[in-house]
């Protein structure tokens, strides 16, 4: 039997629980209250706090210039993060912005499959086959299209037979369905 921090009464622990202190929930809260320091809840809102600017309007409560702060908050109104190509194409674009057509070639690392732990290059392209911008786009992707002069259908991929990343003849991209890829990336 143990005996309650709080209360003083007898109780008996639970099996899996045999050093426990309080008697019932209520107990456990007013145990777990005086474990705080006092301060802490001195300091800290009670319940049902109000406010101070709850249905105030932003005018009564904040000076001019804070308002003028907070609103340059939003990136998209600072002047400095915006890129100088955002001019000439009308709209607003990051200060990292790449210039159209221009091709990146980035890490990936496989992480699982047959493959685990392969290191591969990724050619990547800022533009679809049409000149807009579209970033994240496959070099290989964007190849096929614009020797076709089509968009690539739903469901297909471009395959490279070759392993050589860097072959972009128009022979070495082909369209196959995601199911035949399933079927050539599959174990053994
Ligand atoms: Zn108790």
């Amino acid at each position: 039997m143990n005996k309650c921090v709080v209360c003083g009464a007898q109780f008996k622990p639970l099996k899996h629980y045999p050093e426990r202190k309080t008697c019932s929930e209520e107990c456990l809260r007013i145990h777990m209250k005086n474990l705080v320091p006092e301060a802490f809840l001195e300091n800290c809102f009670k319940e049902g706090n109000v406010p101070f600017n709850k249905g105030v309007p932003q005018k009564e409560w904040l000076s001019k210039e804070a308002r003028e702060r907070c609103s340059k908050t939003y990136i998209q109104y600072q002047e400095n993060t915006a890129s100088p190509l955002s001019k000439i194409e009308g709209r607003y674009l990051p200060h990292n912005t790449y210039s159209k057509g221009t091709i990146t070639k980035r890490k990936h690392i496989h992480k699982k499959g047959k493959f685990k732990g392969k290191v591969d290059y990724e050619y990547y392209i800022n533009i679809d086959w049409k000149g807009n911008r579209k970033p994240n786009n496959l070099y290989r992707r964007y190849l096929w299209e614009y020797y076709h002069q089509q968009d690539i259908p739903k469901g297909m991929v471009v395959y490279c037979p070759s392993t050589n990343p860097d072959d972009w003849t128009k022979e070495n991209l082909q369209l196959i369905t995601r199911g035949d890829l399933a079927r050539l990336n599959r174990w053994g």
